[in-house]
């Protein structure tokens, strides 16, 4: 009987262990993407970026015999039907980590289980599953340091090729097509303007991962702080969506380690902080919900999203270069450098004294790398309220920080259009994805702070002596 395959984060060919275990089984297989209330749920630029990504990965199938069958639905009941369609017998799919996919697929395992359905859960998400990296004491891990150490010198089982080919049913059930399902409908920011800057599909990142390794992992280790050099991986879109697997970019980036590569040791550690991010999720969901150090829920954060400063941080309006050059960035591209993030987030919570859970949010929304785990720790981190967070006292000066890692403005000028003659195209872009509601034009005079950044830093600073833990 056939093998239903249920495709979710997971949009890749090679290194898939329950595709190949599938395969390799040699019976029909049968590809499935179900559009259930998970996925309903994700925030706008994160849809549009899966509903592209099922488009390609339903192409890279076809190109295998095989395709990938669209439904929409409750997954319990959507896989209860095709089983009764198909007559498979076994279901199988990649593991996720965070809790509402969790609670999910553990309620679906049981059903299907007292149903007599092989349903088995694989790996290939991430190299070290959560529960096995453990404290001298049996503990999860809090701090990202001692993380690292304790599996550097693992052993991370070596991709898988690909299948030859997919196996396929005697006759395919019904599939929606992709189009209806208009995964773009919430992008009314322009799923046009984004577009350009996606790097769609399993092809592309090995590509990238290639050319990433061959020629800027040597500089990797200054130029990953440069907002204005291209001088990361960018492959956080296709992990996020798993169109190249952790243990591809690990052996790749071993390999350029071996080779003498500077910068490649940096590179396998950042694989790992997003390991850690999951390990975090895993051990703690709260992580995504509510402060993770439990004291901080008696900090007086602004929790209302109607603030003209929230308003004005979200549109990248508040005066402060660095901040509104990376909120812009994010939403023309649906990408922000790592550096942007910091100095955002920092700015959010610190000089305004916002609740990282209204950054979170947006950035839930706009980020075409939306990852559960990394967003949720980054932004704790960056507010002071998570494990092995940067202490909330430490409050970044956007400023200096412009100054030392934008020193040619090369980034604020690629984003910041006002006062300029000649704007850079991708500054005017931003004014063709906002909504005319931003009533914002080119034209007008970049705005003076709305907080300058010594009274935030004053005001957060007394906040943090005022606290009551
Ligand atoms: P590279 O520098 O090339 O790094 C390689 C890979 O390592 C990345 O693709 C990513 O998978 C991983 N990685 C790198 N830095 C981190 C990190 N700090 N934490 C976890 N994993 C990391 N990353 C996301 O993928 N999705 C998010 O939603 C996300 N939200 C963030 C929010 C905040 C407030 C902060 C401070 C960071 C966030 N990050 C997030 C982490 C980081 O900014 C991005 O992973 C990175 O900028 C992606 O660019 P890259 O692929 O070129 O990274």
């Amino acid at each position: 009987s056939p093998i239903l395959l249920w495709f979710r984060r997971d949009l890749r060919l090679s290194d898939h262990p329950a595709l190949d275990a599938a395969c390799k089984s040699g019976r029909p297989v049968i590809p499935v993407f179900i559009r259930d209330d998970l996925v309903d749920g994700l925030g706008a630029a994160p849809k549009f970026r899966l509903g592209l990504g099922i488009e390609h990965f339903g192409g890279s199938l076809a190109d295998k015999g095989s395709r990938l069958i669209l439904r929409q639905g409750d997954a319990l009941e959507t896989l209860q039907e095709l089983i009764a369609q198909t007559g498979a017998g076994a279901v199988y799919w990649t593991r996720a980590y965070d809790p509402d996919s969790t609670a999910r697929d553990t309620r679906i395992k049981q059903a299907l289980k007292d149903a007599e359905i092989d349903a088995r859960s694989f790996g290939g998400h991430l190299m070290f599953e959560p529960w096995t990296v453990e404290t001298k004491t049996g503990g999860f891990y809090k701090v990202y340091t001692p993380f690292w150490k304790a599996v550097k010198d693992r052993d991370v089982d070596a991709p898988l090729s690909a299948p030859g080919t997919i196996p396929a049913p005697d006759s395919w059930p019904d599939s929606d097509a992709i189009a209806d399902w208009r995964m773009d409908a919430a992008m009314d920011r322009g799923a046009q303007i984004v577009r350009p800057f996606v790097q769609l599909g399993e092809g592309a990142a090995q590509s990238r991962l290639g050319a990433f390794l061959a020629h800027k992992v040597a500089e990797y280790d200054t130029t990953r702080d440069l907002p204005g050099v291209d001088g990361t991986s960018c492959l956080s879109e296709n992990l996020a969506l798993g169109e190249i697997s952790p243990h591809q970019c690990w052996h790749a980036g071993m390999r350029a380690l071996n080779e003498g590569k500077s910068g490649a040791e940096t590179f396998l550690k950042e694989l790992v902080w997003r390991e850690f991010a999951y390990h975090l999720l895993h051990h703690t969901p709260r992580i995504a919900t509510s402060n993770w150090r439990e004291e901080w829920e008696a900090f007086p954060w602004n929790e209302d999203e109607r603030l003209a400063e929230v308003k004005a941080w979200k549109q990248g309006r508040t005066g402060i270069p660095f901040v509104d050059a990376a909120l812009r960035e994010m939403y023309v591209t649906g990408r922000m450098h790592n550096r942007g993030r910091m100095i955002v987030a920092s700015y959010l919570t610190k000089h305004l004294l916002c609740h990282w859970k209204i950054g979170m949010r947006w950035f839930e929304d706009c980020l075409i790398d939306w990852d559960p785990a990394s967003n949720a720790m980054g932004w704790q981190w960056s507010a002071g309220s998570g494990p092995d967070a940067t202490p909330y006292f430490r409050v970044f000066n956007p400023e200096t920080q412009l100054d030392k890692f934008d020193k040619n403005r090369d980034y604020a000028g690629r984003w910041i259009a006002e006062g300029r003659a000649n704007p850079h195209d991708d500054a005017l872009a931003y004014f063709d994805a906002i909504p005319r509601q931003w009533g914002m034009s080119a034209d007008d005079a970049y705005p003076d702070p709305i907080v300058k950044p010594g009274d935030g830093r004053k005001r957060a600073l007394e906040a943090y002596e005022n606290r009551n833990f």
